[in-house]
This record gives structure tokens, C-alpha cells and sequence, in this order.
């Protein structure tokens, strides 16, 4: 029928540089789970797909095997004690959906298992990590930002950030007093002196691999600057996921994902996750800014993140092999002018995604010749890759900036950013990847 294999003769040829620890599971996987099995006891699981599967063994009435979805908003009690004492926290117990609901809570206990996956805390014991499930990424960042700031605390920040992150520091936490400065994480020597100058900073918070360039932040070496200031650092995990980089291995603080891209992979919800390593922070002042913020998941969405977590190594595995492909074709064709990709040795931060990531995962973006015409054409042309924003879904979603994201940003404040006219943004996804490089090879021969 219509469909006709594309033979790409580059593919030879290609000069792209595969991460040596590249693999589809993690190596040595030694520790024992802290989730209690049926029976109490612990298990050992070996594996990430084992910890998304069962990383929550609650159990459910009427021997449901798949988290019910709780479509209550509130939880009874038997007798005014028992009310009193959930109160009171005398008696576990959910009480009300914005302060908890068990879909939301299975959903926390697998991320929470996902993040702390393999890692020890400083006395070499499991790691363990309490998770707040949001509305959004934004909500469940709003609280983190709300509950540990007052007036005059400052939070310092890279450049390249995802637009909701930076416009929530610039026009809603300056209006409570924070000010929030933005340098070069990259440049370690300006990170420290800016640390020293500035002593109210209070919160040192990254993004990496960060948008649309896909720049890294050496995340080890910037916790450790930012800790001889005495400064949280927060860690922004979503274009990674916790199976390509794990920032509570580096003494982080906090970590937070947009659940709406890898973690949920399917686009069907929007949703976000607050991790944090101080457990009495996380169930008390957290808890309560949670809560009065009124950033809540709700039962439905929270069981499609349940869902789409079960393939996360899966669908992950086949992203980033798709990716690095992609990176190739792209990287050798003759209307391409550069790839941004951190597999590829060309990118600035390759040593630094190298060192920190499991694998330089599904992102990338790239430059067409020929400028913001070009690209509006390129992305016209697409047959089967998906125009739009957001990322880290099952199929392929491609952006322009210049025409969509960044459209209101001057032009030449965006190219100081990286975010010149022909720049083309991709989440690639799990299709057969010739069906991608066929589509794309189409559209770029008639750009
Ligand atoms: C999407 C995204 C956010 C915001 O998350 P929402 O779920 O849209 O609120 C934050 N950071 C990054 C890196 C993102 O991609």
C-alpha cells in the first residue's frame, strides 16, 4: 500500500556517541525494597519495572487488583472519637480528598520508590523519601517555593527553565518578597561567587536537562556549592524521569516532576509531584501549605499516572533509543544546521548528562536553515509527528518556539537563549522509529 520503508544511507555513518552505561536496567541492583509485600515482608526487588508495578501494595476492598479510583470527597468516621483522633493524627485515616485520598496515595508510594530506587541515605540505610501528589506541576512547585521562602529570601536559578517556572518566580513569588536571580548554573566559579555575594538565598533550584536546549547542570557539583552556603537546592526531574537520573543521590532536597509528561506518558492528565528528604518537613509544613494552597490531585487523574507509571522502563527504554537515532539522522541531514542533543558529543553538556544520567534520554531539539520560515514550513509538512507542546508522551510531539512557546519573547532576548528562529523542539516517541525518520525526512526534503 502506501507505505514504503525509507533506506537512510547515513546511518552508517554517524557520528553520535553512545553513553557507555547505556542499558536497559539498572546495573547492580542490590538493595532491598522497603515496600512490604502481602505478607509483611520485604521484597527484593532487582528491577525498576518490578517497583512501578507493585511500588504500592496497599490493599483495596472487595479484592480489587487495580487501585480503584476514589471518587469521594470526603471519608466517614464511626463515632465522633474516631473522627477526633484522625484530627488529631492519634488514628491514621483519610478524612477529606484535599488532604488525602488513597489513589493519590498509591500513586506517591510508587514515585516515592522510583526516586529512592537503589539509593542509601548517609547512614547507608534505604533511602526513604515522602511524595505530595498534585494538581499540576506548577501547583506542587507553588508549594514547595510558598512553604519554605518568607520576604527577603531569594532563590537562585539557571537561565534555560521551563516558562511556568520561570514566570511563577519573576511574577508571583516577587509579589510575595522573594527575588529570584538567574545566572549560568554551568559556570560553577559565578554559581559560588553569586552564593557568597547574595546571602539570602535561600533556595538554589535546577532544571535539568532544561528547555528547549537541553543544557544540564552538573547537579553533584552545584549541591555541593550551594550546601557551604547552608541553601536548599531543588531538582526539577521531568525531562529525565527517576530511571535515567536519580537527584537524591547528590544530597538534593527536594525533587519535583510534571507527572503530565514521562510519568503519566500518555498525555491524558496533567498532574505533579513534590519529593521531599526532610520526611518531618514533608508531613508537617508541607502538608499544610498542600493543603491550604488547595493544589490537590484529583482520583481520576491520579489513576491514570498509576497506569501509565507501570511502563515507565519500557516506554523509557524505547524513547531514548529512538532518540539517539533521531539525533543521528537529523545531525547528517543536509538542512539541518545543528542538533541539540546530550547524546551527542557536540553538546556542551555531554560530560555532564554523561555523569549524571542513566542515558541522555528523549529530548532534543534542532536548527533548520533558513530561518523561522523554514521551521513554520517544516512543522506544516508533518504527516504523522504530532504539532504540539508539551512532551515525554507516547507519540512524537514537535514545537517550533519561535511561532508557539516563545512567540511574546523579543527575538533577540530569545537568541541569547539558544531560541533562535529555525529552532525545532522534540519529544521523540515510541513509534517504529522508521515511521519518525521517514516523516521527518519528508518534511525537511520539501522545507
Ligand atoms: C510541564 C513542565 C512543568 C509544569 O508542569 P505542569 O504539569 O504543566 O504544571 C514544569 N517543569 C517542566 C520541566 C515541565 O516540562
Amino acid at each position: 500500500m502506501g507505505f514504503a520503508l525509507l533506506v537512510l544511507p547515513c546511518r552508517s555513518k554517524i557520528k553520535y556517541v553512545l553513553f557507555p552505561q547505556v542499558q536497559t536496567n539498572f546495573p547492580a541492583l542490590t538493595l532491598k525494597s522497603t515496600i512490604k509485600s502481602m505478607s509483611e515482608e520485604k521484597l527484593p526487588f532487582t528491577g525498576f519495572s518490578s517497583v512501578s508495578i507493585h511500588g504500592n501494595q496497599n490493599k483495596h476492598p472487595n479484592s480489587a487488583h487495580i487501585t480503584p479510583i476514589y471518587a469521594t470527597s470526603t471519608f466517614t468516621f464511626d463515632t465522633a472519637q474516631q473522627g477526633m483522633e484522625r484530627f488529631d493524627g492519634q488514628q491514621e485515616g483519610y478524612i477529606y480528598s484535599r488532604w488525602g485520598n488513597p489513589t493519590f496515595t498509591d500513586a506517591e508510594k510508587v514515585i516515592e520508590a522510583l526516586e529512592c530506587f537503589n539509593l542509601k541515605d548517609s547512614n547507608g540505610a534505604p533511602l526513604q523519601v515522602k511524595a505530595i501528589l498534585h494538581a499540576s506541576g506548577q501547583a506542587a512547585m507553588t508549594t514547595m517555593f510558598m512553604a519554605n521562602l518568607k520576604p527577603g529570601d531569594k532563590i537562585l536559578s539557571h537561565y534555560s527553565l521551563y516558562g511556568g517556572t520561570q514566570e511563577l518566580m519573576l511574577k508571583v513569588l516577587n509579589q510575595t518578597g522573594v527575588e529570584t536571580i538567574i545566572v549560568d548554573l554551568r559556570d560553577l566559579e559565578l554559581t559560588e561567587r553569586t552564593l557568597k555575594e547574595n546571602p539570602g538565598i535561600r533556595i538554589v533550584h535546577i532544571e535539568t536537562p532544561a528547555n528547549p536546549t537541553i543544557q544540564c547542570v552538573d547537579i553533584e557539583e552545584v549541591t555541593r556549592i550551594a550546601k557551604r552556603y547552608g541553601t536548599l537546592v531543588t531538582v526539577d526531574n521531568t525531562f529525565a524521569t527517576p530511571y535515567l537520573q536519580q537527584p537524591f543521590k547528590y544530597g538534593v532536597d527536594f525533587v519535583f516532576h510534571s507527572t503530565t509528561k514521562f510519568l503519566n506518558g500518555h498525555g491524558t492528565a496533567i498532574g505533579g509531584v513534590l519529593l521531599g528528604r526532610d520526611i518531618e518537613f514533608m508531613n508537617t509544613r508541607a502538608t499544610k501549605w498542600h493543603r491550604l494552597l488547595g493544589g490537590n490531585s484529583n482520583p481520576f487523574d491520579a489513576f491514570l499516572l498509576l497506569q501509565g507509571m507501570k511502563t515507565l522502563e519500557i516506554r523509557m527504554d524505547r524513547h531514548c533509543s529512538n532518540a539517539v537515532e533521531t539525533a543521528a539522522f537529523l545531525e547528517k541531514h543536509p538542512h539541518v544546521e545543528k542538533v541539540n542533543y546530550t547524546g551527542l558529543s557536540s553538546h556542551p553538556d555531554f560530560k555532564t548528562a554523561q555523569k549524571q544520567m542513566n542515558h541522555p534520554g528523549a529530548m532534543l531539539s534542532f536548527e533548520l536553515k533558513g530561518g523561522i520560515e523554514s521551521g513554520k514550513n517544516f512543522i506544516d509538512k508533518l504527516k504523522m509527528c504530532v504539532r504540539a507542546v508539551s512532551l515525554g508522551t507516547v507519540d512524537t510531539l514537535i514545537s517550533h518556539p519561535a511561532s508557539m512557546t516563545h512567540y511574546g519573547v523579543a527575538k533577540e532576548h530569545r537568541e541569547k537563549y539558544g531560541i533562535t528562529d529555525g529552532l525545532i523542539r522534540m519529544s521523540v516517541g515510541i513509534e517504529n522509529l522508521p515511521d519518525i525518520l521517514n516523516d521527518l525526512d519528508q518534511a525537511l526534503s520539501t522545507t
